[in-house]
Parts: structure tokens; C-alpha cells; sequence
């Protein structure tokens, strides 16, 4: 099995804005990301973050180039194909939650479990066990309307390794937060990581925050850097 959680090769993606305003947003990144290796994206906003992190999740194609995801080459699978890899191999974390607002914390956790076929009180002490690992666990019954955001980044990023996969992708996780619970919800990902040997690819404006993951990558120009 090969080593490497993520790997781009040659990746180029463009949109039309009308004719003739073709942006070329991505020319030609690649980029490799070792199991329990935990990268930051830093780029001036516009520069193609998030449709580098839509490629690498699966979420959007590439006009051309290779993404592989865990050793597996997903150019060109059937959509289902691509689904179930990223079902059961990425978790997404975004600026904002995205927590289902009418479930409990522990139950955001405990569904994309259940529909991974997990029996339920497996997937509740696999709920309580990771808000526990991000000091979460007391707020396990509460709605997230009733959490901080902090807690909040933190149940959503419980949410994201549910199903335990080898890589997450987020996207400004912690953009949203103050610069002491930035720092907080950070340590809580970075121990999370630690602890699964996740692989991670996190998009941040924060070099404070990126000087502190295992390496820093920057996207200039549409290539990796
Ligand atoms: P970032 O996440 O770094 O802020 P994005 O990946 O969102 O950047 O966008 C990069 C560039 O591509 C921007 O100029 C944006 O306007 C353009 N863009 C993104 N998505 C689309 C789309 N669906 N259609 C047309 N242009 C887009």
C-alpha cells in the first residue's frame, strides 16, 4: 500500500466567466501528502483554494491530471466510484459547521456512521470517544445552536473522521474564530491527526497556525509551491 494519503499530479482546471474571460485557476499543481502528514494551503483568497481542495475531495474534475487517493487513481471512475471513496476515505471540514441543526452534537456524529452501516451504539461510543479526544464530551446532548463556535469547529471535525478516514480536507476551519478559540480548535485537529494518522490538507490564512502544521505549501499562479 503506498504511503502517500493524497497525491496530485498535474492538476489544471479553468472556468469560462463569459467569453473571453477564461480564468486559469489551477496550472499544472501537484502535490503529495504523506500519511499522518499535516499540511497547510496558504494562498491570497481567489488563488484557487478551494477548487484545489474540491479536486483533491472528489467534489469537482480537473480538466486534466491524476488525483490519487489513498494509492488509488480516481481519474476518470464512475461518480459512484468516486462517492464511495469519498465516503469512506475524506472528511470535509468548512469555515463554517454545517452541523445539522435539529440533531444533538453526538447525534451530527453518529449519522454519517449509520449510513456507513455502523450499528448504532457503536457509532455513539465512537461519537463520545472523538468529542472526548477534542473536550467536547460534555456537550455531547446539546444542539449545536446551544455550543460556542469553537465547539462547534470541534463537533464538526468529530463529524469529518467519523467514518475514520485517511485524509481531511478543510477549508479555513478555523476563519471563523476568535485567535483564542482558532487556537484551540487547532490543537484539538492537530491531536486528532496525531492520534489516527490522519493525513491533512488545511487551507488557512493564519501563518501563525501554518508555521505550526508539518509544512506549509503555497498556491501561486495556479502551481504549488
Ligand atoms: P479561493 O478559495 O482561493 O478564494 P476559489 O477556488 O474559490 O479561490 O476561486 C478561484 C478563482 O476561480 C476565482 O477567481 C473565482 O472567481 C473563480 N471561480 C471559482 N469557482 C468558479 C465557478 N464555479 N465558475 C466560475 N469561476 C469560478
Amino acid at each position: 500500500m503506498s504511503d502517500a494519503a493524497l497525491v496530485l499530479t498535474g492538476i489544471k482546471k479553468h472556468y469560462n466567466q463569459g467569453k473571453p474571460n477564461e480564468i486559469k485557476v489551477l496550472r499544472g499543481a501537484e502535490l503529495s501528502v504523506k500519511r499522518g502528514e499535516v499540511v497547510a494551503l496558504v494562498a491570497p483568497s481567489g488563488a484557487g483554494k478551494s477548487t484545489l481542495l474540491h479536486i483533491a475531495g472528489l467534489l469537482d474534475t480537473p480538466d486534466a491530471g491524476q488525483v490519487k487517493i489513498a494509492g488509488e487513481d480516481l481519474t476518470g471512475r464512475s461518480d459512484r466510484a468516486r462517492t464511495n471513496a469519498r465516503r469512506s476515505e475524506i472528511g470535509f471540514v468548512y469555515q463554517f459547521h454545517h452541523l445539522l441543526p435539529e440533531f444533538t452534537a453526538a447525534e451530527n456524529i453518529v449519522l454519517p456512521q449509520l449510513a456507513a452501516g455502523v450499528p448504532n451504539a457503536q457509532a455513539h461510543a465512537r461519537a463520545v470517544d472523538l468529542m472526548g479526544k477534542v473536550g467536547v464530551a460534555d456537550r455531547a446532548e446539546h444542539r449545536p445552536g446551544a455550543l460556542s463556535g469553537g465547539e462547534q469547529q470541534r463537533v464538526a471535525f468529530c463529524r469529518a473522521l467519523a467514518n475514520a478516514p485517511g485524509l481531511l480536507l478543510a477549508d479555513e476551519p478555523t476563519g471563523n474564530l476568535d485567535p483564542a478559540t482558532s487556537d484551540q480548535v487547532f490543537e484539538a485537529l492537530m491531536t486528532l491527526a496525531r492520534e489516527t494518522g490522519l493525513a491533512a490538507l488545511i487551507a488557512t490564512h493564519n501563518l501563525e497556525l501554518a508555521a505550526r502544521m508539518d509544512r506549509t505549501v503555497r498556491l501561486e499562479g495556479g502551481v504549488l509551491v
